[in-house]
């Protein structure tokens, strides 16, 4: 039986870990679920988990929420307030973290966890991108190790299993290409939050998605890939590849490619890393090869998705563009949804805010955390100056 801590229980990567959870109640056990905000979710899980301790970032009436959990039959110790999910990651043990709180928010949590020493699946994916080097090596120094909870990564990590790095030529992503893969460059001016939520494939939540459909996506994912695997940005690319079908591939020296295939669900890699190195069966539906049909790969458009490009360059120049990067396309993202950005705008602020960008690396989790602070503000004053 493994103890599992969830950062983020109630959002779309902590609920589908419920779910694998809930079918393999012989193996793994709830001990820690994080959430932003209380609700009924949340109120659910307590009766469900009686025995979570549960803490819970933002909530004006804690006392209240905490009467509520116990009415629900609560009996797990309950943290409330900014520092509530740090106090309980030190006041309990587990085995696995699952770090699944998005954004900048996430980052003190997963850096908090990595210092427990616990198997960490990681599905925040700023850590990597702003803070990938010192992530990487506070692990090491907490005697945890890192799994990528991301169904890219997760397919290159069973492609490259027991190979040789000397033996890997290229790494190779997919993308589905997001809702507006065919639509021409003119169209994409008129793009609505609403349109750009609709993603073709995955069901995700709102920053992702519009990640997805301006393909900044893929370029936090390369740059979380070479933390991961160690290769250099000449190494690895994205490509479009509309049926999600083959999520990563690997190309070897001797020409050979390896590719994984799988669902577009996350409780397969969810399932995948929790179990790892086992493989259990499972009640997920199967790919259905023949149904899908035929398999189509394309290069990406970067002039009508030039976030793609942009977070290359920031990965390739590294030290504090990538964090720069990140930030400003967060704070971006937030502007387009509110309706104060164009979608082409998001691409053009972040581009801007890269321009005043610094070299230097960011030597502690206070100076990345600073850099975003700075990518914030430059945005916001870009975007109120167009
Ligand atoms: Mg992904």
């Amino acid at each position: 039986m493994k103890d599992v801590v969830i950062l983020g229980a109630t959002g779309s990567v902590g609920s589908n870990t419920l779910a694998v959870i809930r079918d393999h109640p012989e193996s793994f056990r709830p001990v820690g679920l994080v959430a932003g905000r209380g609700g009924d979710k949340l109120e659910a899980l307590a009766r469900e988990f009686p025995d979570a301790a549960i803490a819970l970032g933002r909530e004006a009436d804690a006392a209240g929420f905490a009467e509520r959990l116990r009415h629900a039959g609560g009996r797990g110790r309950f943290f409330a307030g900014p520092d509530g999910a740090l106090e309980l990651l030190a006041g309990i043990k587990a085995d696995i973290c699952v770090a699944a709180v998005s954004g900048t928010a996430g980052m003190d949590l997963a850096f908090a966890a990595a210092a427990r020493g616990m198997r960490i699946l990681l599905a925040n994916k700023e850590v990597l991108v702003s803070a990938g080097r010192l992530f990487m090596d506070a692990a090491r120094a907490g005697g945890s190790s890192v799994f990528p909870l991301d169904s890219e990564h997760t397919a290159l990590w069973q492609c490259l299993e027991g190979k040789k790095a000397e033996e890997v030529e290229k790494l190779i992503i997919t993308a589905s290409g997001g809702p507006f893969r065919l639509w021409p460059a003119e169209r994409l001016a008129q793009a609505t939050p609403a349109d750009a939520l609709k993603h073709p494939v995955w069901r995700m939540g709102e920053k992702i998605s519009i990640d997805s459909a301006t393909l900044a996506n893929k370029a936090l994912e390369l740059i979380e890939a070479h933390h991961l695997f160690g290769l250099t940005f000449d190494a690895m690319e994205a490509l479009v590849h509309p049926q999600s079908a083959v999520h990563g591939l690997v190309e070897f020296v001797d020409g050979s490619i390896l590719a994984h295939m799988g669902i577009c669900d996350m409780r397969q890699p969810i399932a995948h890393m929790l179990f790892h190195p086992d493989r259990r069966r499972n009640k997920l539906p199967r790919m259905d090869l023949a149904r899908i049909g035929r398999l189509d790969f394309e290069k990406p458009d970067c002039a009508r998705f030039p976030l793609l490009p942009l977070g290359v360059e920031a990965g390739r120049r590294g030290g504090k563009y990538p964090a720069l990067f990140n930030a400003a396309n967060e704070t971006a993202v937030e502007l387009f949804l509110a309706g104060r950005l164009s979608f082409p705008g998001i691409a053009d602020t972040v581009a801007a805010v890269m321009e005043k960008g610094e070299k230097g690396e960011c030597a502690s989790l206070d100076e990345v955390l600073d850099a975003h602070r700075r990518a914030r503000r430059l945005t916001l004053e870009h975007a109120r100056a167009v």
